[in-house]
């Protein structure tokens, strides 16, 4: 069966005013079908890098990286946009609402984007919200509702396209540990559902809500292995 991910030695160097910084070494990762791994390592050992290149946001420097079995840099730009709406969902620690939008709006924009007409968009974005929780808050904005209410509308948006893969960057690097909870819940029920996911976290517990913990370190994956005691909040 077709990995999710794959990358083999793959490796980032940033040009900098100062010269060259390499900050990912050779990074060999998969990914399957079904998997949830939480990412963890101090900061600046190249997390978000690699989010980054996995989200197709950034390029290698060297090494491969497979997406679904195609090989990212043989895709058009045209190709790569699609491949990065149709088939991976971001999750940010900020959010990343509209402001001026309500729940509703900023859940059916995907959709939008994807030219999902009208009624359809709405009813999808209705569903979207009803299924982590929110129907009751649909019509209300962004800052009118909890951190972990907007995060769990962030997460719905990311759901709209249907999703192989949600690329999740500290999500809950905002919230109280209660309410990371609730958020690390609703990653194991669609995980549950067949999902994939990737969760970078400093949080031991919520790492510990992953089937596999992978830790980075100077811009080198030193540890990959399946979590033993797993969390269920
Ligand atoms: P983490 O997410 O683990 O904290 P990052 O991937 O954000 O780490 O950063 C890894 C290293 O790359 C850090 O030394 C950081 O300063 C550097 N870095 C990140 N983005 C850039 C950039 N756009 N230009 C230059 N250096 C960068
Ligand atoms: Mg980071």
């Amino acid at each position: 069966m077709t990995s999710v991910i794959e990358t083999k030695d793959l490796k980032k160097t940033y040009r900098t005013g100062a010269g060259d910084l390499e900050v990912l070494h050779g990074v060999n990762f998969t990914l399957q079908v079904g998997e949830f791994v939480a990412i963890m390592g101090p900061s600046g050992s190249g997390k978000s890098t690699f989010m980054n290149i996995l989200g197709c946001l950034d390029a290698p420097t060297a090494g491969s990286y497979r997406l679904l079995g195609e090989a990212v840099k043989d895709l058009s730009p045209d190709q790569l946009a699609y491949h990065r709406n149709r088939y991976i969902g971001f999750v940010f620690q900020g959010f990343n609402l509209l402001p001026r939008a309500d729940l509703l709006e900023n859940v059916a924009l995907p959709l939008l984007y994807a030219k999902v007409p009208g009624p359809q968009r709405k009813k999808k974005a209705m569903e979207l919200l009803d299924r982590v929780g929110l129907a009751p808050w649909a019509k209300h904005r962004p800052n009118q509702v909890s951190g972990g209410q907007q995060q769990r509308a962030a997460i719905a948006r990311s759901l709209a396209v249907n999703p192989s893969l949600i690329l999740a960057d500290e999500p809950t690097g905002n919230l109280d540990s209660q309410t990371s909870d609730e958020i690390m819940k609703l990653f194991i029920e669609l995980n549950d559902q067949g999902l994939s996911l990737i969760v970078v976290t400093h949080e031991p517990d919520v790492a510990a809500c992953a089937r596999r913990l992978a830790k980075f370190h100077d811009g080198l994956l030193v540890e990959d292995s399946p979590v033993s005691d797993r969390r269920r909040p």
